[in-house]
This record gives C-alpha cells, sequence and structure tokens, in this order.
C-alpha cells in the first residue's frame, strides 16, 4: 500500500476499524421553528454533559491531555457568539442541522483563514463538534468506538479529538487516515498516549472492516492481511523495541562521560503542562523553554505574575538542574492575535523575536517578561536566553535592560542563580561567534533556524524538504565553529534544536565536541542510549570522513554507515 506521512512513530497490529462521520444518508425529520430551538438546546447540553464525563474520565486516568483537549471543547461549545449563531438561523427558518452545519462552517473558516498553525488545527475541533451535534439529533451512534473490546486499528478520512477521547487506548493500536498534520489536537493525544500514526494516504478504499493490518510509522509502511512470517516478525520487533525502552530508562539513570567530559541531556518545553513527559526520563534540566506559548494560547498579554507562575512551576519541578527560559519568540509563523505587527514581505526574516523586544514600543512587554523570569531565581538555577540575536549591539542592549530591571527589583544574582545566553541561529553570529563570546555565560544552537538561515530555504515549506537539511556541508562548518568557539572559551555549548535528536546526527556532534543536548522531552532517555553507546568509541575519524564530504546525502550515508557498524540494529528505529 502507499506510504503516506509518519505522525507518530512506531508499530501497530490489529484489525481495521473504519470511522464514518458522514451521516448524509440518515433521514432527518425537522418541526417548527421551536421545536427545532428545543431539539438543538438539547443537542448542546447532552453534548456538554457528554464532554464532562470524558474529562471526568480523562481526570481520573491521570491523562491531563486528553482533559484539556475536552475543556478546549467544552469552552468552544459553551461560547455565546456560537450558540447565538445557531440561533440566529433557527429564527430565520433553518433546522436544527443546517443550522449546526452552517454554524461550523462559518467558525470553521474564521479559524483555517487564521495565519497561526496552531489555530488552524482549531477547525478540526470545530468540525468534530458539529458532527457530533448532527449525529445526536438524527440519533446515530458515534462509530461505537466506546464499545470496542479488540485490538484495532483506526481507519478515517480525518481523525477527530472525540474518537480517541471516547474509545479505551488500550485497544487502539494504530492509526492511518487521509488528512491531519502533527498539530492537530488528535496528534497531540496519540502522541501522548503512543500510538502510531500514518496520515497522508488519499486512497482508503483498499481498506475492509476487519483486515488484517500493520501500520509500520518506523519505515513509514502498511501491510493488509499479512502472511504470517510478515506477522511473526513484527511481533519480534515490538518486543524488541519494548525491551529497548526499559533498557534505555534504566541506562538513563547513569552520568555519561566522554573523554572525560560529562555529557547533558535537557528537555525542550512549551510551558509547565509539558512537566508530564520527563516522568520517565531522566532529565539534566530544561535547555529550551519556549516562552512564546503562554503568549499564543491568550487573547491577551499575560500579566507579569501570570507569567511568573508558569515559569516558576518549571524551575521549582527542576530544583537543582538548570531551566533555560527563552525569552518571546515570535514573528515569523507565531503571531499574536492581539498584537498588529503588521504585514511583512518575508516574516521569517522580519520584525520578530529579540528586534521586537528592543523596539521602543514593545520594551515593556520584554522588560516584563524579563522580571517574571528574574523573579525566579530564589526558586533554582535559571538561564535567560535570547532569541534570533543577529548582532553584538542587539546583545549588549539586550544585557543592559536585564540589568536595570535587577536593579529594579533590588536583586544582584550571582552566576549560579542567574545565566544569560544566546540562542545561534542567524548565520552571522555562527560566522562570528568569537565577537559574542565575551558577552555570554552560553550558546545554544538553533539548528531549526539556522539550517533555513544558511541555506535560504524555509524551514516549513514541504517543497524544499530535500533541500532543507541540516546535514548540508555549510551548516556542518558553522555548527562546529560555535562548538569551537564555546569550547576554547570556555563558554557552554549546547543544541536545542531538532538536530540534536536525530540518531544519526548525535556521534557526529559529540565528535565535534557538544557537551550538551536539548531535545524533546520523550526523547532523552533515548538520546543517553545512543551517547553510551558511543562513549568507547573513538570517534575522530568519523569527523574526518564527514569533512571530506561535499552534499548532505554524503554525510548522511557516512553516518549511516558509522550506524551500521557501531550501533545496535534497533537504534536505526529510534
Ligand atoms: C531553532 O530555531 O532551532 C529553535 C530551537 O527554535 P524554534 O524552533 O523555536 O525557532
Ligand atoms: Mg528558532
Amino acid at each position: 500500500m502507499q506510504s503516506g506521512i509518519v505522525i507518530v512513530k512506531g508499530i501497530g497490529i490489529g484489525e481495521v476499524f473504519i470511522i464514518s462521520t458522514d451521516s448524509s444518508n440518515i433521514e432527518y425529520n425537522s418541526g417548527t421553528i421551536e421545536e427545532e430551538h428545543l431539539k438543538s438546546t438539547k443537542a448542546i447540553a447532552d453534548l456538554i454533559e457528554e464532554l464532562q464525563s470524558l474529562k471526568e474520565k480523562a481526570s481520573n486516568s491521570g491523562n491531563t491531555k486528553i482533559f484539556e483537549i475536552m475543556e478546549v471543547h467544552e469552552l468552544l461549545l459553551s461560547d455565546e457568539e456560537l450558540i447565538n449563531t445557531i440561533k440566529e438561523h433557527l429564527d430565520n427558518g433553518l433546522d436544527a442541522i443546517e443550522s449546526i452545519e452552517q454554524t461550523t462552517r462559518h467558525y470553521e473558516n474564521i479559524f483555517l483563514n487564521m495565519e497561526d498553525s496552531y489555530f488552524q488545527e482549531r477547525a478540526v475541533d470545530i468540525r468534530d463538534l458539529g458532527n457530533q451535534l448532527k449525529n445526536k439529533l438524527l440519533g446515530s451512534k458515534k462509530n461505537d468506538i466506546d464499545q470496542i473490546e479488540k485490538e484495532i486499528i483506526l481507519v478515517a478520512d480525518e481523525i477527530q479529538p472525540s474518537i480517541i477521547a471516547n474509545a479505551d487506548p488500550k485497544w487502539i493500536k494504530g492509526i492511518i487516515s487521509k488528512q491531519g498534520s502533527e498539530t492537530s489536537h488528535a496528534a497531540i493525544m496519540c502522541k501522548t498516549i503512543g500510538i502510531p500514526f500514518i496520515s497522508g494516504i488519499d486512497d482508503l478504499s483498499v481498506l475492509q472492516i476487519d483486515d488484517s493490518i500493520i501500520v509500520d510509522a518506523l519505515n513509514n509502511q502498511i501491510h493488509i492481511n499479512p502472511d504470517i512470517s510478515t506477522l511473526n516478525r513484527y511481533r519480534d520487533l515490538i518486543k524488541e523495541l519494548d525491551d529497548l525502552k526499559v533498557t534505555m530508562t534504566e541506562l538513563s539513570n547513569q552520568n555519561i562521560y566522554i573523554s572525560g567530559n560529562r555529557i547533558q541531556v535537557q528537555g525542550n518545553i512549551a510551558g509547565p503542562d509539558d512537566l508530564r513527559f520527563f516522568s520517565n526520563q531522566n532529565s539534566d534540566g530544561v535547555g529550551l523553554y519556549r516562552t512564546e506559548f503562554i503568549f499564543l494560547k491568550r487573547d491577551n498579554f499575560p500579566s507579569e505574575s501570570a507569567q511568573f507562575e508558569a515559569y516558576s512551576t518549571v524551575v521549582k519541578a527542576f530544583n537543582k538542574s538548570p531551566v533555560t527560559l527563552r525569552t518571546i519568540d515570535i514573528g515569523g509563523d507565531k503571531n499574536l492575535s492581539y498584537l498588529d505587527l503588521g504585514i511583512e514581505q518575508n516574516p521569517f526574516l522580519g520584525y520578530r523575536a529579540i528586534r521586537f523586544c528592543l523596539d521602543g514600543p514593545y520594551e515593556n512587554i520584554f522588560r516584563t517578561q524579563l522580571r517574571a523570569m528574574l523573579r525566579c531565581i530564589d526558586y533554582g538555577k535559571v538561564k535567560i536566553m535570547f532569541p534570533m540575536i543577529t548582532t553584538v549591539s542587539e546583545l549588549k542592549r539586550a544585557k543592559e535592560i536585564l540589568n536595570e530591571e535587577c536593579e529594579n527589583l533590588q536583586i544582584n544574582p550571582n552566576k549560579e542563580q542567574l545565566s544569560v545566553g544566546i540562542m545561534v541561529e542567524v548565520p552571522s553570529v555562527a560566522i562570528c561567534a568569537e565577537l559574542f563570546a565575551p558577552y555570554v555565560d552560553f550558546f545554544s544552537i538553533g539548528t531549526n533556524d539556522l539550517t533555513q538561515y544558511t541555506l535560504a530555504t524555509d524551514r516549513m515549506n514541504p517543497k524544499l524538504k530535500e533541500l532543507y537539511s541540516y546535514f548540508n556541508p555549510a551548516v556542518l562548518k558553522l555548527v562546529q565553529n560555535i562548538i569551537n568557539v564555546g569550547n576554547e572559551n570556555n563558554i557552554e555549548v549546547s543544541m536545542c534544536g531538532e538536530m540534536a535528536s536525530n540518531t544519526l546526527a548525535i556521534p557526529l556532534l559529540t565528535a565535534m565536541g557538544l557537551k550538551c543536548f536539548s531535545v524533546s522531552p520523550t526523547f532523552i532517555n533515548k538520546v543517553k542510549y545512543i551517547l553510551n553507546s558511543i562513549n568507547d568509541i573513538n570517534l575522530s575519524a568519523l569527523l574526518d570522513e564527514v569533512s571530506l564530504q561535499e552534499t548532505s546525502g554524503d554525510v548522511k550515508y557516512i553516518l549511516e554507515q558509522f550506524q551500521e557498524k557501531y550501533l545496535s540494529k534497533k537504534t536505526q528505529y529510534l
């Protein structure tokens, strides 16, 4: 069968269970305007009650992500404007089904037209709620997903959050869909539960109810009615991967030393909610706290105390290990609905991050955030990091403002309490790292942006997927320069871009002299496992060989060879 896009990695085996949201073949008997009002009010009330019981179920089973998503659904459905729009349609003579369809379509379009991909994805949530309301009015059952008691693979055009929330996760072994992206609520739920998920499969008609199926979301393959030997091969692989996870967790307790240097592995987070991802992982702290998310998820600026609450929760949770708070990094693909910064021709090269923070009208937003961060020093080790630094003058000005806010708070933190550093994600800094070195305690390499700026290649454009590669020799040369300058000047260098968790890249980065990796929390044990596997291998030959390569493809080939020779075969699946 055709391959798709892997949304959540893993392997699942089960029987096909097709989810249909199409209720067009069910007849609806509409009544008078008053009757339709009553029916629609009842459908909404019933659904709210159902969402509340799903929230309770999620809370009892400790699944906070599902709880939060059901809460978002409840909020959307209780929105006065949305309810009034339905009522207006009813008053104008549309029946309850038509009124709900018109209203959800209207709100879907509003969300789809928003620039931020987080908000665009909320269109699916609205569609999901609309379908559930229609099901209630039509008396159709919601696919009986809550009755399932066998291992299944869900198949649907689009997986909606209510489907996952209603099912018992232990029976869902995998998901195949036509549409869906990594930032959809359904994908986030599957990632937390660990359900392998492949989307982007255009022709689902080849899948029949009760077909036996393997979702191989490691190699991006789907096997329909596999023969017994294929089935056994995959069962063995699932067992091997489960065993590997246990080994990785055990090993992650130990400190890692390579050539006498302690190597740290930390987590990247977007807020206190992400703390739960650390429960099975042994982290050496937080290497990147993307604080812009507290700004993105609201409809006005968060106060100093709201920010302090969020940041200090994380700092307290890590107590002795450092927490790196990055100042607001909006712009590019992250825009605030309540802040109009004007239309830009090239938003990723535009008025963003530290640039807007240092501009007169917005300096106060920056100062408020710095105060909230500085107040955390009483609760643990705080590191403050400035994003998108391009020039030394920007860095000096940002530090000047930080010092003024220390004076305002009448504090004088020592290096144990507070260190200050920058993201190195703009080539001007990577090339001239030594000019910035005197002013920082640490560098953190942001390969996501550094790759796009070095290669003039939009990180968001799927058409440029091949070109956008951190294995490109030019990117590697810059990464090496930053590490060298850091090591020569006793400045800590970490990497918080996606490259840091790439299985192939980890040996190379170690060979380059990187001593701190900051990755998605669920990858911490994996990175430690790979580091442990290479700690007594001489890596200089690998570095020499990579430095001779001309293309990212050639570099990857060398790294794959290294993986095959020195690492357990299973690491290719990590
Ligand atoms: C980066 O650019 O590598 C990075 C970690 O920051 P973000 O992905 O938030 O831009
Ligand atoms: Mg960045």
